[in-house]
């Protein structure tokens, strides 16, 4: 699934529609596609995993699922959910993804600060989150949406390996410096897995995602889906601490 770091690159990607008029859409979305024929771009925006195609008065909102992907000025042999044609040949596809509107400003619907990639990103409004849910697990805890906007899998298993903490933890039994720790290093990891995926070096960095030992114990890391999302969690049983009490 892409995670809120790859929708970044998508953004950048695309910059170079903004202003540009849609010409055609087509493709096997629900979606009253003829609505946006004729409508100039206003903005290419993301919002964690969401993909945001702004137009005047309302938005093309494109969710990628867990395998989704897209085509700039060229396509793929296989069902295109949204095509959308521009002058001068070039086009931007959308598969496998949800398509919806969203209706009136954006900036009505979105809380900025909630994404960890955006300018806005609020850290404080984070921990306040974190703490109002104690007995969510952490694991959970970094893939919910409202809290961490745009953390997928891959950066949920490196970040909580990074900060030494057990996917089985309770967020209300981490330490206050423990809290700090995982909001700040969401955003901190999130952006070096931007700059890895750039450079195609990404897999390379990755300590415990989809690996077998662990890099500081030299043991075997464990796998299991864990928590309520059921995700794939690879962590250490030795250096990873589990949370389990309230501080006092
Ligand atoms: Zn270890």
């Amino acid at each position: 699934m892409p995670e809120g770091p790859s929708l970044v690159i998508l953004r950048e990607l695309t910059q170079s529609f903004a202003g540009q008029r849609i010409v055609t859409a087509s493709g096997n979305s629900k979606i009253d596609k003829s609505r946006l024929e004729g409508q100039r771009i206003v903005a290419l925006r993301t919002w964690g995993k969401h993909f945001l195609i702004e137009l005047r008065g309302f938005s093309v909102r494109i969710h990628f699922l867990m395998f989704g992907s897209y085509c700039i000025n060229e396509r793929k042999d296989k069902p295109v959910r949204l095509a959308l044609t521009f002058a001068r040949k070039r086009e931007l596809n959308f598969y496998t993804c949800a398509v919806r509107y969203i209706e009136g400003s954006l900036d009505a619907q979105y809380d900025w600060r909630g994404d960890v990639m955006s300018d806005s990103w609020d850290a404080g409004a984070a921990r306040k989150k974190l703490r109002g849910m104690p007995n969510v697990l952490v694991c959970d805890a970094l893939l919910d949406q409202n809290v961490f906007a745009g953390v997928g899998n891959i950066i949920k298993n490196e970040v909580l390996f990074r900060i030494r903490v057990h996917p089985l933890s309770k967020v209300g039994a981490l330490p206050a410096r423990k809290l700090r720790q995982l909001v700040e290093e969401a955003r901190r990891y999130s952006f070096q897995f931007l700059e890895w995926k750039k450079a195609f070096v990404l897999r390379k960095h990755w300590l415990a995602h989809t690996k077998k030992v662990c890099p500081r114990c030299q043991i075997p890391l464990t796998k299991a889906h864990l928590g309520d999302t059921n995700r794939r969690s690879f962590f250490c049983e030795r250096c990873q601490i589990r949370y389990r009490r309230r501080p006092a």
